[in-house]
């Protein structure tokens, strides 16, 4: 993998850049379908969203507008503790708009069901979530994404937007990421 793995620490490819293409075609076919006649927004979770966002923006076809939102949360490194922080809140007033929210990942759910709770109080018209990547695991009862990409094991994963200390975000695919090199 020359200098994207010079550390040796990427593993497995979990989703391909192809796989990702044609499912984020379908995702946005659904979303077409689903929003006819209506102008969604789709809010952006940075960073990790960033990729995902901007190819999922260009598979709808309807007249969308984009908002990004930068959250940091608290907890150590691996795991979210569901106390979050807007570092970056959005330019555009959700009264009356229907409301994506595009995430990347989700885990343990903690952060998606804060971002819940803080964008329904804005009184949106509709608010739904569309992730990329769903891990398989207990956060099934927290927070049921209306559009998921992929379902994945719970290992860690990068690229495709997704990072290590800013690393790999620009990985065309998504693979396993090992602490330790083998
Ligand atoms: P949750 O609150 O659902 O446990 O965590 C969601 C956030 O944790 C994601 O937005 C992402 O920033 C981070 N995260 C969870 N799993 C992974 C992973 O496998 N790889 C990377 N790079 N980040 C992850």
């Amino acid at each position: 993998m020359g200098w994207r793995d010079e550390d040796g620490h990427l593993g497995e490819v979990v989703v391909s850049a192809e796989r990702i293409a044609v499912r984020v075609a379908q995702l946005g076919a659904e979303i077409t379908k689903d929003y006819q006649g209506r102008a969604p927004l789709l809010i952006g979770v940075l960073k990790g969203a960033f990729v995902f966002m901007t190819d999922l923006a260009r598979s709808i076809d309807l007249p969308v507008s984009v908002d990004f939102m930068a959250v940091s949360s608290y907890g150590d490194a691996t795991k979210t503790s569901g106390v979050v922080r807007i570092i970056k809140d959005l330019d555009i007033d959700l009264v009356d708009r229907d409301v994506i929210l595009v995430e990347d990942i989700i885990e343990s759910g903690l952060t998606l069901r804060y971002l819940l709770h803080n964008l329904r109080s804005r009184n949106p018209r509709s608010l739904r979530v569309c992730t990329l990547l769903l891990k398989e695991g207990e956060q099934r009862e927290l927070v049921a994404p209306d559009y998921v990409g992929f379902s994945i094991p719970r290992e860690f994963v990068v690229g495709y937007g997704l990072d290590v200390a800013e690393e790999y975000r620009n990985l065309a695919y998504i693979c396993k990421y090992h602490e330790t090199i083998s």
